[in-house]
């Protein structure tokens, strides 16, 4: 009976970026079921996973209680079971589970700050954020605060701010009503922003001409107007030469160039060598369709590209970019209606808890660490000393710190970096040599398998604050139920933590922190606690009554003189070719019912039901090469580590690749995976390995 609920409370789905808006309807402390309500950016949508994957917050392995690992718990390694977590933990109170985290935090401060580093969350809160990134670096007087934006969109952020001078999306994804040629690039709305892709296929339908880019042949194909399945890799090479076409062909929009942009000459000498018929070699794109495809482009009204973690997670991700918005900047799309750039964010948090400042290099809202002013503007408002001046240690560079002895504790709040970092064997063996893990979670994840102490914490409808979809709209999140047993709220935890390890910190109530946050970042002038209380603001907001600006940048850039800036890119080829040994690609990504490294959607029984076994996906040719049938095994090997794993057949894969989802701990995708980074972004290249597939 859906009417029979007790309370209806308004909040937002905590899964991917699109943020949707969502009515929870609660009775006897538990949620009954989901509906979509009318929020800017789903206007009552839902995809499956933000109708059906919400019984995860009441699931039995929920943790309850603070946990402390046991004097004689087995050597530490992935080796608990989540339903008997007492053969390697003991139950503890707050009180003492809180001394020996904090304990053991303080002890290892004095021997050296530095052999501390926290990883935040990209599904708490903005406010959790900027707590965590502040009890680090007030803490410790240092930067190794980082969260998963590094294995996400770090390399697409690094380009924005290089170029445009702002790490957001210039325009939200609502605008495509307004553009007349879409490009998708290196992403699978359907699957992973489904309720995003619901508004690109109604583009289509009114007649929206839609240009896919991606070596899978991924859902939108089915609505694309041109399909273009480059060779895994080779996006720099493909861009590039549509950009020549541009230039030879004289497309481009002159009096956009010459207004809002520098370093265009450059630009454009470095592009002549980038031929169609050269470039084709490489990316295996037709000479015809580059052309095709550029002249589409340029001669468009109002263009956008959407792109995804097919671009951002390479080693050259921050150059692929790089040429996303030197096309936007040349054809003059960006700052009008329909027109702009816009990185599809991935976790329903992440772009705010990187305005909040959980990145190594930047304080809130993108101010470098550097910058002693900046340092002092927010020493001043948390009455305390200065901290380092010195970049922090991104997500890879830490666990490599961890794996040196060199730093020796973390606190973890709500990542799972034993799951979703390259080469997850390496990551794996790091935390089993710490000294002292600080887990703060809601469920016993991978990475508290190596914990020492355990905070059990809340999930997203259990909490009060804000969080910033891929639009750049700011949400508000209410508790809809109270969380399990002795489960509290992250903000708390960390408040506690922060003041027994000796922080001044006072919070009655998490709008103080939103308070405080306001001080020293002016993406959120205008944007008051009130106001969030029955409207959703985009920021940036320009005054008292503004909902916020869709668009920006229609008058100039936040760089010097306004302009934005062309960076020419070089094909740069991925780091491990393919060889006689390891002959094949493996690309990693999501499905639609799992949501990352499935800690939630598999504790969710629709979700998990409709999708319970790992798998992976090959071109039925190379099944039947291998003399493999879909449903049987395959072992893929790498040179970091084998997995065995089932097999399906799809068409849309080409033959010498093999995709694998990264959400089953069964069959980790990620021990399979290359650790090299961009050396701009810092992001791993999760979607090009060189990879060996058998029948197991
Ligand atoms: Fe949730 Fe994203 Fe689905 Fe919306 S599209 S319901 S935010 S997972």
């Amino acid at each position: 009976d859906r009417a029979d609920f007790d309370t209806e409370t308004e909040s937002v789905c905590p899964f991917c970026g699109v943020g949707c808006k969502v009515s929870l309807k609660v009775k006897d402390n538990k949620v009954k079921y989901v509906e979509g309500i009318n929020g800017p950016a789903n206007e009552g949508r839902l995809c499956v996973k933000g109708r059906f994957g919400f019984d995860y917050i009441h699931h039995p392995h929920r943790l309850t209680k603070p946990l402390i690992r046991r004097d004689d718990a087995p050597a530490k390694g992935l080796n608990v079971d989540p339903g008997n977590l007492m053969t390697h933990f003991r139950e503890a109170t707050w009180e003492e589970a809180m001394d020996v985290a904090a304990k053991g935090l303080v002890k290892l401060r004095d021997q050296d700050p530095k052999s501390v580093a926290g990883f935040g969350s990209a599904k708490c809160t903005n406010e959790e954020a900027y707590l965590f990134q502040k009890f680090i670096r007030q803490g410790f007087k240092h930067n190794n605060v980082d969260h998963c934006t590094r294995l996400c969109h770090a390399s697409s952020v690094a380009a924005l701010i290089e170029n445009v001078g702002s790490g957001a999306v210039t325009a939200t994804f609502n605008q495509i009503e307004n553009s007349d040629v879409a490009i998708i690039i290196g992403a699978n709305p359907i699957e992973n922003h489904p309720v995003a892709a619901t508004y690109f296929k109604q583009f289509t339908k009114r007649g929206g001409k839609l240009i896919v880019m991606d070596p899978r042949g991924v859902g939108m194909r089915r609505y694309a107007d041109e399909m273009l399945q480059f060779r895994p890799g080779a996006d720099v090479s493909m861009l590039n030469a549509i950009m020549n076409v541009i230039v030879e062909e004289e497309l481009y929009d002159s009096q956009y160039i010459h207004r809002w942009t520098e370093n265009w000459e450059a630009e454009k000498e470095h592009l002549k060598a980038f031929t169609p018929e050269a470039m084709s070699e490489i990316c295996g794109i037709s000479p015809e369709q580059l052309r095709r495809v550029a002249r589409i482009f340029a001669g468009a009204e109002a263009g956008m590209i959407f792109w995804g973690m097919g671009v951002s997670q390479h080693i050259h991700g921050t150059d692929n970019s790089r040429c996303l918005i030197s096309l936007a900047l040349m054809t003059g799309n960006v700052g009008k209606p329909g027109a702009g750039l816009h990185p599809l964010r991935g976790q329903n948090n992440v772009q705010g808890a990187s305005d909040a400042g959980l990145i190594p290099m930047f304080l809130p809202d993108y101010q470098s660490v550097m910058d002693d002013g900046i340092r002092k503007s927010f020493t001043d408002v948390w009455g305390s000393g200065d901290f380092s001046n010195e970049k922090g240690l991104t997500v890879t560079e830490i666990v490599d710190q961890v794996y040196a002895g060199n730093i020796k504790g973390m606190y973890i709040q709500g990542e799972n970096p034993a799951m979703s970092d390259p080469d997850a064997d390496h990551a794996r063996e790091a935390f089993a040599k710490l000294d002292l893990m600080v887990v703060q979670d809601i469920f016993l994840t991978e990475t508290a398998n190596f914990a020492d102490v355990i905070l059990p914490a809340s999930t997203l409808y259990e909490k009060n604050g804000t969080v910033s979809n891929t639009n750049r709209q700011v949400q508000r999140v209410r508790p809809a139920v109270t969380p399990p047993g002795e489960a509290r709220e992250d903000w708390k935890i960390t408040v506690e933590l922060a003041q027994r390890i000796g922080l001044p910190w006072a919070y009655n109530d998490v709008s103080e922190v939103f308070a405080e946050m306001k001080l020293n970042m002016k993406s959120l002038d205008n944007i008051t606690w009130e106001r969030l209380e029955t409207e959703t603001i985009t920021y940036p907001s320009l005054h008292e009554t503004d909902p916020g600006q869709a668009i920006v940048f229609g008058d100039g850039f936040p760089r010097a003189e306004g302009r934005a800036k062309f960076t020419p890119a070089s094909v740069i080829p991925p780091d491990e070719a393919p060889d006689a040994e390891f002959p094949m690609i493996m690309t990693t990504g999501r499905q639609l019912e799992h949501w990352h490294t499935g800690s939630m959607t598999r504790r969710s029984l629709v979700l998990d039901a409709v999708e319970p076994e790992a798998n992976c996906s090959l071109h039925p040719k190379t099944l039947r090469a291998l003399g493999v049938e879909p449903g049987e095994m395959v072992r893929l090997s790498t040179r970091r580590g084998a997995i065995e794993i089932m097999a399906r057949a799809d068409r849309a894969i080409a033959e010498d690749m093999v995709f694998v989802p990264f959400a089953y701990v069964e069959a980790a995708a990620n021990i399979l995976t290359n650790p090299a980074i961009d050396p701009y972004g810092k992001i791993p290249e999760f979607k090009f390995s060189a990879v060996r597939v058998e029948k197991a």
